[in-house]
């Protein structure tokens, strides 16, 4: 991959390019939870975004991308927001580097990557790392990792008009070899948590439903609205609560006959994920992963019968996982379609996948995609 890249510059701009890498990320544990004020565990992958870049000393960006064969170009201002859409990209990244004066100049870059496009691996959100770790290099901006994140971010809002949290961009900035990292997503607040599964002897694998509902945006917002009821229910007795990631297990109990049955079933699962993702990290601080992995599954049940934002791809794939005696598996993502993260031992491997491939496939006419995936290093040069 990055000989392809380096060899495309060559041939386009020629020679003298530095070379960056961003990976995509997984989320182990803690679905729904970052605007409950909780914890997400992600932990970047071994898929990447590759760019190789040089500063042209014009005042024009000009940048190819290997997947789409396209060469965008534009100005540094933001009259000049290029038609491709993967380009706006790397322009969203400009703009937002230079809206907090940060100094970028013409450059040109080749990209390309491994991070499989649309799968739920935050592809979107390494690109934009990979820019901005990279420009931050060649120009000397000075900015801090954090800062990296947050330009990513605002680059999804404000140039994709995608209002994401900032996870992703995080996992794929801080990500660490052997760690996933314990995240706050209103405070940044994160702690790295080791996390080596195949040194224990498993390993880690995405299926991918290749479906995606329609649902998602709207159930989002009323999840969202469910919790809020529930804290306004709570903060009535204990006014401190500002968040569902305050409130003790008991406290959502005495509300129960006082929101409704609906909202009810929403608390009661993120009140679980607090508990479950603190047993996921006592369990890992023990190298214990099938408690690790047990609480993955307790996740999925949460997700699918309390949260309801499964589906009957994902259910089927995690009932799979489950009679393979797959060590963990949930899904993975705001949900209705996507991956499934699945924790495997080594031994169960090949079974598993060929199982969940062909089962899949006789029910819903096509087979899931596989992902392997080692958790991996964050932006980096190369
Ligand atoms: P996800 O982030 O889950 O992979 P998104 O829809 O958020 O899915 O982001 C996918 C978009 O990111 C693509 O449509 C494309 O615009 C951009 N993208 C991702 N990887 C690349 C790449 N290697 N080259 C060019 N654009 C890319
Ligand atoms: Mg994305």
């Amino acid at each position: 991959m990055q000989n392809i890249i380096v060899s495309k510059f060559k041939e386009i701009f020629g020679t003298g390019c530095a070379l960056y890498a961003a990976p995509g990320r997984v989320n182990l544990i803690g679905e729904h939870t970052d605007y409950n004020g909780g914890y997400v565990l992600p932990g970047a992958i071994d898929k990447a975004i590759y760019v190789a870049i040089k500063p042209n000393g014009g005042a024009k960006a000009r940048i190819f991308s290997v997947q789409n064969d396209e060469m965008a170009e534009f100005r540094l201002c933001e009259s000049d927001i290029p038609a491709f859409q993967w380009a706006r990209y790397p322009f969203g990244v400009c703009m937002e580097m230079i809206k907090r004066d940060g100094r970028v100049e013409g450059f040109d870059a080749v990209v390309s990557g491994d991070v499989p496009l649309g799968a739920g691996l935050s592809s979107s959100a390494a690109l934009c790392s990979a820019f901005a770790f990279a420009l931050n290099d060649i120009f000397g901006c000075g900015f801090e990792r954090a800062e990296l994140a947050l330009i990513g971010q605002s680059t999804e809002h404000n140039y994709e008009g995608v209002k994401c949290g900032i996870m992703d961009q995080f996992a794929s900035i801080f990500g660490r070899k052997g760690n996933i990292i314990r995240l706050n997503c209103n405070t940044l607040d994160y702690e790295y948590i080791p996390f080596d599964p195949e040194s224990a002897g498993y390993r880690l694998v995405l299926l991918d439903t290749r479906v995606k509902h329609e649902l998602a945006s709207s159930a989002y917002n009323r999840r969202r609205e469910s919790c809020e009821n529930a804290v306004e229910a709570i903060r009535k007795r204990h006014p401190e609560v500002e968040v569902l990631w305050d409130v003790e297990p008991d406290w959502l109990e005495e509300v129960r006959g006082e929101i409704s049955a609906e909202d009810f079933k929403r608390a009661e699962y993120v009140t679980g994920e607090k508990q479950r993702i603190q047993c996921f990290c006592e369990a890992l601080e023990e190298d214990d992963y099938e408690t690790a992995g047990e609480m993955m599954y307790l996740t999925h049940e949460g997700l699918s019968k309390l949260y309801e934002v499964s589906c009957p791809e994902l259910d089927f794939l995690n009932e799979v996982a489950c009679h393979e005696s797959v060590t963990g598996s949930r899904m993975m993502g705001g949900g209705f379609g996507g991956c499934t993260i699945n924790l495997v031992g080594a031994d169960r491997y090949d079974a598993f996948v060929d199982a969940a491939k062909t089962e899949f496939a006789a029910k819903f006419g096509h087979e899931p995609s596989v992902y392997d995936v080692v958790i991996s290093d964050g932006a980096r040069k190369l």
